[in-house]
């Protein structure tokens, strides 16, 4: 998920390494490291917190390595430290290795090798395959990372070298980027082409399931099988700010655009489509208690409180378990009644929201377990709960949350269908859920692409200053969810509420061109919501809806229809919302808004 740089040439290795890792800094990391070869032997050094921390470390003098692998970490699997910071060692400390993604069989793996007497220095799944590595290594560093891969389930992008093989660097991928600087008698790799573009434009851009072998002499690539693969090199026409965007005008663009892709991430070693089952390690000593609670606490603030809300629908229709959702800065203060059959589940993008942190602290007081829902590893949030889950999501710099809001409405998806297998959801069921959770992803992308004519339609409502989102059931929460996006970028006024609420006071507001979104795919609901359409359509409300994709009745009632595909009314949301983190995004730029930092907002919210 993070930064990879290699470098092997005739120069000196460790400036252009600690110079690339410099330009990955935008991407967010937790921490860093570095392994320079050097007369037969691997020096690595780590550090935790910026760059600048990882290069005061290094000898003033600088090492004269001219090959070398560095990496900034985003904690997937242990917390962020100097032990878990990468490159990572084999047991002989010949070989290093560092990698961006996940192994999904790390635990597998990592056992076998602990049977064959390797111990390990850190919590990491970098490092199993780092050790297994080592274990495969016969002399041949090509060869040996072939056989590595072969028994590895995940995602990788990865940069290995040996102290017994000083001129080579060898790089493989699958499902995370890496990108191959060329230049004259050297090679960058690189999982970001911002790492490379100062020292040349010529890359080779490698593809899922490839290797190549770096030398000083030249390139060669093959697939992950060894059968050779010519590549071409091409010119990269980025600028480097481009290029930290990827190609996007801002970070929650990308973000939004990115969302198949971090969803597939949280779902990763998760779903197991052919058993019908979740595996959720994080909660695999608590399961029992929580399958046997009495009541579900969802606490969180903004964004995940939509989330949690998400969650109340999601355990109390799939997990069969009575569940409410708080703000966390009412909870604490409120006294709360909490008896041992309660559990709190606070969702935390950055693990630090100062409110959801002291409600699980008040939580924990009165003895409910308290399980976390947090994207970022070793966070407080992360460490003072009792157990949880991480959204996997990736670094989300976009101060309007738009990834980690659907990876933890996916996390809490699967915690409701595990739940619920220990309860009274049937085999069947959940193994229709669990299918439906696996093509979300692609589902996703297919939603995306009505992001075109979404900013048109947005193009001509974007003077309005008041809209209304409604929506029922699963979707009521994603009404709040579209108007909160709306107001924090665009600073348009929205509200967002439950369908039926509209006819008790907010009905007065609606006249000539209002904007109303309609969040009404076929479900249960679905008749009552075309009801609540008519009402605004007589007051003469712009009716935009959000709809199943082949439902023509709808498009009778609605100015605009966008769609998404026919999904289980417990997965709606992940579809759902989508549109709208668009229209938020669209309205925003139109009106020349600063989406990434929007007036008067931070990140992360450690005051109360
Ligand atoms: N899963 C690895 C870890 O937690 C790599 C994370 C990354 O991509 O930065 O160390």
């Amino acid at each position: 998920m993070c930064g990879i740089v290699g470098y092997i040439g005739h120069k000196k290795a460790c400036p252009i390494l600690i110079e690339g890792l410099k330009r990955l800094e935008y991407r967010g990391y937790d921490s860093a490291g570095i392994a320079l070869l050097e007369h037969s032997r691997i020096e690595v050094t780590r550090a935790v917190g910026r760059i600048s921390n990882l290069a005061d470390k290094l000898p003033e003098k600088g090492s004269t390595a001219n090959l070398g692998i560095a990496h900034t970490r985003w904690a997937t699997h242990g917390t962020p430290c100097e032990r878990n910071a990468h490159p990572h060692l084999d047991q002989a400390g010949r070989i290093a290795l560092v990698h961006n993604g996940i192994i999904e069989n790390y635990r597998t793996l990592k056992t076998f090798l602990e049977r064959q007497g390797i111990t390990f220095a850190s919590d990491t799944d970098t490092e199993v395959l780092a050790q297994l590595v080592g274990h495969c290594y016969r002399g041949n560093l090509e060869q040996a990372v072939r056989d590595a891969l072969h028994d590895v389930q995940g995602t990788y992008g990865i940069a290995v070298i040996s102290a017994d093989e000083p001129d080579r660097l060898v790089a493989a991928r699958k499902g995370s980027p890496l990108i191959i600087g060329v230049g004259d008698g050297e090679y960058i790799v690189a999982s970001d082409a911002a790492a490379i573009v100062e020292h040349t434009t010529q890359v080779v851009y490698l593809a899922d399931g490839e290797m190549a072998v770096l030398t000083r002499d030249g390139l060669r690539t093959t697939t992950l099988d060894a059968v050779p693969v010519t590549k071409d090199v091409q010119a990269i026409e980025f600028s480097l700010e481009e290029i930290e965007l990827g190609g996007h005008e801002h970070f929650m663009a990308k973000e939004i655009f990115e969302q198949p892709l971090s969803l597939a991430n949280t779902l990763r070693g998760r779903l197991d489509v052919r058993e019908g089952q979740i595996v959720l390690g994080g909660l695999a000593e608590h399961a029992r208690t929580l399958a046997r609670a009495k009541r579900i606490i969802f606490t969180a603030q903004g964004t995940a409180w939509h989330a949690g809300l998400v969650g109340e629908y999601l355990f109390e229709d799939v997990a069969k378990l009575p569940a409410e959702t708080e703000y966390a800065s009412e909870f604490r203060y409120r006294n709360p009644l909490i008896d041992d059959g309660t559990v709190i589940i606070a969702i935390s993008q950055s693990g630090e929201t100062a409110d959801t942190l002291a409600a699980v602290r008040e939580a924990k007081l009165k003895g409910a377990l308290a399980l976390g829902v947090v994207n970022v590893v070793g966070s407080t949030i992360a460490r003072e709960t009792d157990a949880g889950i991480y959204l996997h999501c990736g670094p989300e710099i976009g101060v309007a949350s738009t990834k980690a809001f659907s990876s933890q409405v996916a996390v809490l998806a699967m915690m409701a269908i595990q739940l619920g297998r220990r309860r009274f959801l049937s085999q069947e069921a959940a193994e229709r859920l669990i299918d439906a959770l696996a093509r979300i992803p692609d589902q996703v992308g297919e939603v995306l692409q009505q992001s075109d004519r979404i900013r048109s339609v947005v193009e001509t409502l974007v003077e309005r200053e008041n809209w209304l989102f409604l929506g029922r059931g699963y979707n009521y929460p994603i009404a709040m969810e579209g108007a909160l996006k709306l107001k924090e970028i665009s600073y348009i006024h929205a509200e967002g509420m439950p369908a039926a609420e509209m006819k008790h006071g907010p009905i007065a507001l609606i006249n000539q061109g209002m904007p109303v979104v309609f969040i009404a795919p076929r479900g249960q609901q679905y008749d009552k919501v075309l009801g609540n359409i008519e009402e605004v359509r007589s007051r003469g409300g712009r009716v935009i809806a959000v709809a199943t994709r082949g439902d023509n009745e709808i498009t009778h009632l609605a100015e605009h229809v966008f769609h998404i595909p026919d999904v289980p009314e417990p997965l709606q949301p992940l579809l759902t919302v989508i549109p709208l983190q668009l229209m938020a995004y669209h309205a925003a730029v139109l009106r020349n808004c600063n989406v990434d930092k929007p007036r008067n907002l931070a990140k992360s919210v450690t005051v109360e």
